[in-house]
């Protein structure tokens, strides 16, 4: 039996007409992300690079119209989202979700 992290998602919902993804916390707190952030603070080692040097610095201007096409958990300490530009790479653990601060 494997104990389940906490803080957790009670519900993910896509919301303002598919501008922001709001995350309920068992906790109790809501986190609400612009994608066009999210997206711009992809973890990845491709955007972060794996030094500052090697970073895209991606801004959410860069991603006025970007879609969230899909997000699937990976184990139960993350989550995986596929991007409408074609990125998929980045892996948003649970903890940068809820620290991350709301943009929305
Ligand atoms: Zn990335």
């Amino acid at each position: 039996m494997s104990q389940q992290p906490r803080p957790f998602p009670e519900a993910i919902e896509l919301t303002d007409a598919d501008t922001v993804l709001q995350i309920n916390w068992d906790d109790g707190a809501v986190s609400r992300h612009l994608l066009s952030v999210l997206r711009a603070d992809c973890p990845c080692a491709q955007c972060k690079g794996h030094s500052p040097e090697g970073s895209l610095n991606l801004t959410p201007e860069q991603f006025p119209d970007i879609k969230l096409l899909d997000i699937a958990p990976v184990g139960s300490y993350a989550y995986t989202i596929v991007w409408s530009d074609g990125h998929n790479t980045g892996i948003y653990t649970l903890d940068y979700l809820h620290q991350l601060e709301s943009s929305a």
